[in-house]
């Protein structure tokens, strides 16, 4: 497995590696991997012929006041874990090598970026996008993974790639989680013992959401109602919000029907988590469905 650290070092090697013929694969993380990063990779592996997997955790995603000098960071690990997952090569810039000079030019869509994480993050998905549009011009890659965990991330990337005319085919890839539902992130390191076994509240709000749904409800108020006090009943749980909106749009809906993410964040101790699940809802019928 390929280590680059310069940007000059792995466009060369992507760029090598398109004009023998292979297909490049790029999969954007900030490292401390997990299973929901290695599902990115095993995605990938079956739509390109070359995966390069980066680290960076990105200073322009983070507010002042959040955790960019406390993320979990441990590279031997993500190097080992990284190559017996088949990466063919890891990208991991430092942050000068990604930000040269202090980052005045962003890419942004200032809508779907304000919306949701937006309201209490307003300068996170200006950082993800520019930094991801970044990854893409150094890499050149042919098809790019994103995990549905962060689904509003995934819903962002997709229609700045639509938008920018980025020759990038995006895959998203469901959740993938521990087996008493809390969602694998480097994040989860955060819990304590007592606060681990109170995180799985969120996917349990989620589902109670969906089971609401399946069983015919069609307003989206009680629908968050019901996600909401599934949250609020696990005394270390403080919720942030539960919603339905449009999957696409990201916006409130006025009956539950069409693509729908119903969303959940709460802070668990030291930890901010965020949660979803994505349906499409036709008449009677409910069905999983991606960003
Ligand atoms: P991160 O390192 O947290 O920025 O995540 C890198 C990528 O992995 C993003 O596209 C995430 O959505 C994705 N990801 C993180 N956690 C999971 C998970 N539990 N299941 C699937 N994808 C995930």
């Amino acid at each position: 497995m390929k280590w680059f650290a310069a940007v000059e070092e792995v466009r060369r090697f992507s760029r090598a590696a398109r004009q023998a013929g292979r297909r490049i694969g790029l999969v954007p993380t900030m490292g401390y991997l997990h299973d929901g990063h290695l599902a990115l990779v095993r995605a990938l592996k079956a739509e390109a012929d070359v995966v390069i997997l980066s680290i960076f955790v990105n200073p322009l995603q983070f507010a002042p006041h959040e955790d960019f000098e406390r993320y979990p960071r441990d590279m031997e690990r993500d190097r080992r874990l990284a190559e017996a997952a088949g990466v063919d090569a890891v990208f991991a810039p430092d942050v000068a090598e990604m930000y040269p000079v202090a980052a005045e030019t962003y890419v942004e869509i200032p809508t779907l970026s304000a919306r949701l994480d937006g309201e209490s993050r307003p300068t996170h998905f200006r950082g993800v996008t520019t930094v991801v549009t970044k990854l893409f011009l150094a890499i050149e890659p042919d098809v790019a993974a994103f995990g549905q965990k962060d689904a509003q991330q995934a819903v962002i990337i997709k229609r700045m790639v639509r938008e920018l005319l980025f020759p990038v085919r995006i895959v998203v890839v469901p959740t993938v989680r521990e087996p008493d539902g809390l969602a694998l992130s480097s994040r989860n390191v955060y819990l304590g013992p007592e606060e681990r076994r109170a995180a799985p509240a969120l996917w349990r709000a989620l589902q109670t959401g969906e089971a609401r749904i399946r069983r015919g409800e069609r307003d989206p108020a009680a629908v968050e109602a019901a996600m909401a006090g599934v949250m609020a009943a696990e005394p270390l749980v403080r919720p942030e919000y539960a919603r339905v909106l449009n999957l696409d749009e990201l916006v409130s809906v006025p009956t539950v029907a069409g693509r729908l993410l119903l969303a959940v964040a709460a802070r668990v101790g030291p930890a901010r988590l965020i949660d979803n699940l994505c349906l499409e809802v036709e008449g009677d019928t409910v069905r999983p469905t991606l960003p």
